[in-house]
């Protein structure tokens, strides 16, 4: 059993990645992000309080982070652990995120930090859109579908959206967000001897190599 976490700025490819580990090898993912749009779409009590914030670019409380991994942890029972994706964010949900997996008699075993240049990160985000039905993640340069309006993996038609916050304004404060309270995190695991680093620069497939060549 292996626990990871990726670390990186909106348009690293964490998504991406962390879906294609799941599916190959078993990890559960665990995505903050995804967590809180599906209550979004949802319109849970929950949801509307994250809608702006969301909208906006910013983080929401630790509080209703750390509550929704840790629902998922204790009620999770998989034996080939998890990927985090989007999360932990803060130094705070770091901790967090420590204990939690103590409790459950855990370990955190690699935290790979994704590093991509800031304006490359512009152009993946802006291009990047999903299949509202199975959540198959596409780019308009990098990946594009097969078929135009068709979605490779579950064959949906018409179902392609984008994110509501991947605008270039949004970006900015999803970037200050990074740079301010997560990026600390870095030194945290740093120091904690959990650090690998992985350019996200490359193509989908050659990012997951490095990542596999780390965790398996
Ligand atoms: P993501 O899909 O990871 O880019 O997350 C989308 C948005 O959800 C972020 O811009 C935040 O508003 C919120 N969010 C997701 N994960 C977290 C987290 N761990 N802490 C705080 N806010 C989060």
């Amino acid at each position: 059993m292996k626990n990871i976490i990726l670390l990186g700025p909106p348009g690293a490819g964490k998504g991406t990645q962390a879906r294609s580990l799941s599916d190959k090898y078993g990890f559960v993912q665990l995505s903050t992000g995804d967590m809180l749009r599906e209550a979004k779409k949802d319109k849970s009590k929950l949801g509307l309080k994250v809608s702006n914030i969301m909208a906006k670019g910013e983080l929401v409380t630790d509080e209703i982070v750390i509550d929704l991994i840790k629902k998922k942890i204790i009620n999770t029972t998989n034996n080939k652990g998890f990927i985090f994706d989007g999360f932990p964010r803060t130094l705070a949900q770091a901790d967090a995120l420590g204990n939690l997996l103590n409790k459950v008699n855990q370990v955190l075993d690699y935290v790979i930090e994704m590093y991509v240049d800031d304006d490359k990160l512009v152009q993946r985000i802006t291009g990047r859109f999903s299949c509202s039905s199975c959540g198959e993640l596409y780019h308009k340069i990098t990946k594009i579908p097969k078929k135009t309006g068709i979605c490779d993996v579950c064959g949906s038609i018409d179902k392609f959206k984008f994110r509501q916050d991947d605008n270039e304004d949004s970006l900015k404060t999803r970037l200050l967000a990074y740079y301010r309270d997560t990026s600390p995190l870095i030194g945290y695991y740093y120091a904690l001897k959990k650090l690998k680093k992985v350019n996200g620069l490359g193509s989908i497939n050659e990012i997951q190599d490095a990542i596999r060549n780390i965790i398996i």
